[in-house]
């Protein structure tokens, strides 16, 4: 740390993503990132063309894919904003909606906890249930602004629509954020925009990264009632109005376009997800069920820890979170059906 930082931010501890090692190649199940490419239309959009028009900034308004976006969502242009990643849409809205503190679970997404943090936003801790299911009691008439992963981050576990909707309807005075992430792997009927003309406090936060195969495009969205959509504009066009690079935008849009392809690589990852429960079950792992493209298991024959350090040692990658309740788990991102079979016979050899 320099001198010259800002006493602010002098206790910050950053978000820690997942790592991404070069000592030697790894079958990488660690940032629940897509086995699959992109689609051929993304494919197609990144051409010469697309590349010599880098000259010229990006569009602000965002129209084209906005125009997609809510086409495909059955929602008008003004009820959808795009960012930069999903987590620059999280970013604003903490940033505009959390005045009188957030809520969210104990354990999630790690981002909010640092959002929170560098926002000087009070933040409050609802703990899961032993079984890590959400309590959504302990959301109504909360008082300040929430956030839920749904499904949840690193359990998989889903909430109701119904459920959220109960949050959204006791706290008219807050917004309630549904960080719908993984809600592509999660089956018809999941996901919450369609409550959005019903709660004007109500915002859906989506990505490119997971089921769209973009992680590295960097593209997310919200949805929600108009209003919100200005106030996050707002903010946007208060730091960075080109927060979208040209490529990306054009890649995004042909994206949502190629819903049959990505509709058929989601239902692909939901398959191998269930032949990857199977497959753990069967050596006595508890897998919690999950409704995303990555599960969450633990042993009692082995150690969190070991088990991630003894398939790192075999060139697997997992992911381990070092913290309290969760230490003895693993999340596990799908990956193709090759690498989830070497996986279990990975595992097999360790508990051998
Ligand atoms: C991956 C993830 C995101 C999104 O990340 P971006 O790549 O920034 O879109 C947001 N929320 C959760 C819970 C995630 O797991």
């Amino acid at each position: 740390m320099s001198e010259f930082l800002h006493s602010r931010y002098r206790a910050l501890s950053p978000y820690v993503p997942g790592e991404q090692p070069r000592d030697r190649s790894y079958i990488k199940l660690n940032t629940n990132e897509s086995p699959f490419p992109p689609s051929d239309g993304v494919l197609s959009v990144i051409n010469r063309q697309a590349v010599s028009d880098l000259r010229l900034y990006s569009d602000p308004e965002a129209l084209v894919l906005k125009e997609a976006l809510a086409s495909e969502y059955g929602v008008g242009r003004e009820n959808v904003f795009v960012s930069n990643g999903s987590d620059e849409a999280l970013y604003f809205a903490f940033m505009a909606f959390s005045e009188d503190g957030i809520a969210f679970p104990d354990i999630t997404y790690g981002f909010y906890r640092v959002f929170a943090d560098l926002l000087h936003i009070p933040a409050k801790l609802v703990p899961l249930r032993e079984d890590f299911t959400i309590q959504p009691g302990e959301y109504e008439d909360i008082h300040m602004a929430v956030v839920i992963a749904n499904p949840n981050a690193p359990t998989g576990i889903l909430l109701s629509t119904d459920e959220v909707e109960r949050i959204a309807a006791s706290n008219p005075e807050h917004v309630i954020i549904v960080d719908e992430a993984y809600i592509d792997f999660a089956g018809t009927g999941a996901s919450c925009v369609p409550l959005i003309g019903k709660y004007r406090n109500l915002l859906v936060v989506q990505t490119f990264s997971k089921s769209r195969s973009l992680a590295g495009a960097r593209v997310g969205y919200a949805i929600g009632d108009e209003a919100l959509i200005r106030d996050l504009e707002t903010l946007k066009f208060s730091v960075n109005p080109y927060n979208v690079n040209r490529l990306s935008m054009a890649a995004a849009a042909a994206a949502v376009r190629d819903r049959d392809y990505y509709q058929e690589t989601s239902s692909w990852i939901v398959e191998n997800r269930d032949f990857t429960e199977q497959g753990l079950r069967r050596m006595g792992f508890e897998v919690l069920p999950s409704k995303a493209n990555f599960v969450f298991a633990r042993t009692t024959r082995m150690d969190g820890a070991g088990l991630y350090q003894g398939l790192k040692e075999r060139g697997i990658l997992i992911r381990h979170f070092d913290s309290e309740r969760i230490r003895e788990y693993n999340r596990i991102t799908i990956g193709s059906r090759e690498n989830m079979e070497r996986l279990l016979a990975a595992i097999e050899a360790l508990l051998a």
